[in-house]
């Protein structure tokens, strides 16, 4: 068997510095930059997560979706009239569609974690709102401060996504409280148990049965002061059921949910336009 042929030098955009090359293309750093510049185009075109546009992570429209008003939407969640029970608010910064839905989407399920940012600077604006209205209830109260609270994902969609994206959400609704003169603090004291799977793609039934009794405290933090107020924090209000049973778990622990933000909430059927819907919120219930 003859012996291999020599290999021949590397060519192409991967080979290592050839200054001749380089200089002739403006220098080796320019070279450089426009090369991991192509390479990037190749490899993520950057397109606005919402709308498509192209040369931007989230264009100006898009973005104003998230930054207006919070509004009132647990009206549109069934799982959360639960008999006996006072609802529990539920602010949001915008209907679960189109461009927002996909941008939500591609930030969950697509990769595009790149957007994490600025979702949580949106969160921080919801914060500060809802800040004010619970201040004017009178909270945190004795309490000191206010506890928020991501709603857990399940191991499965912490691994998929590489990173607890609701509890980043959570951080910045506790920087806006506290920004706002309601002193807050995020902290991941709600767990999955094992067996609860990734909500993604189940029926509003199924999601049901997937949670009910599979949030608890995580083991190792202490419990919180009796009565100790909590604020839950969520991507998507959908039927309700995931902030149900999050409250379940919270109350069994001894504190009180007194409210929740999510970034989106899905409308009820036959909704209005998105203008009517950050005027009456979901069924009327605008806090204003
Ligand atoms: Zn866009």
């Amino acid at each position: 068997m003859p012996p291999a042929p020599p290999r021949p030098p590397p060519e192409g955009p991967l080979a290592g510095p050839s200054p001749a090359r380089a200089d002739a293309a403006g220098g080796p750093a320019g070279a450089l930059a426009r090369a991991a510049r192509d390479l990037a185009r190749l490899v993520v075109p950057l397109e606005c997560a919402g709308c498509g546009q192209v040369d931007v992570a989230l264009c100006t429209p898009c973005l104003a979706r998230l930054t207006g008003p919070v509004w009132r939407c647990e009206a549109a969640a069934p799982r959360l009239d639960r008999v006996g029970r006072a609802p529990l608010p539920v602010w949001t910064l915008a209907p679960y569609t189109g461009e927002v839905r996909e941008l939500v989407v591609a930030w969950k399920d697509r990769g595009r974690v790149d957007l994490t940012p600025v979702l949580t600077a949106a969160l921080a604006g919801a914060g500060g709102q809802v800040a004010a209205v619970l201040r004017a209830a009178g909270l945190p109260g004795a309490a000191g401060s206010l506890q928020v609270v991501p709603a857990p994902s399940s191991a499965v969609a912490r691994r998929r996504r590489g990173a607890d994206l609701v509890g980043a959400l959570a951080v910045g609704v506790a920087r806006g409280c506290t920004e706002a003169g309601l002193p807050a603090r995020a902290a991941a004291v709600l767990v999955q148990r094992r067996g609860a799977h990734d909500q993604v793609g189940l029926t509003a039934r199924a999601r049901r049965t997937n949670l009910r009794g599979r949030v608890r405290w995580r083991r190792g933090v202490p419990l919180p002061p009796p009565g100790h107020p909590v604020l839950l924090v969520d991507d998507v209000l959908t039927t309700g059921a995931t902030l149900a049973t999050c409250d379940d778990a919270v109350r069994a622990a001894g504190a009180r949910v007194v409210a929740a933000i999510t970034l989106a909430a899905t409308p009820p059927p036959g909704h209005g336009r998105v203008e009517d819907v950050r005027r009456q919120g979901y069924g009327g219930a605008n806090a204003g």
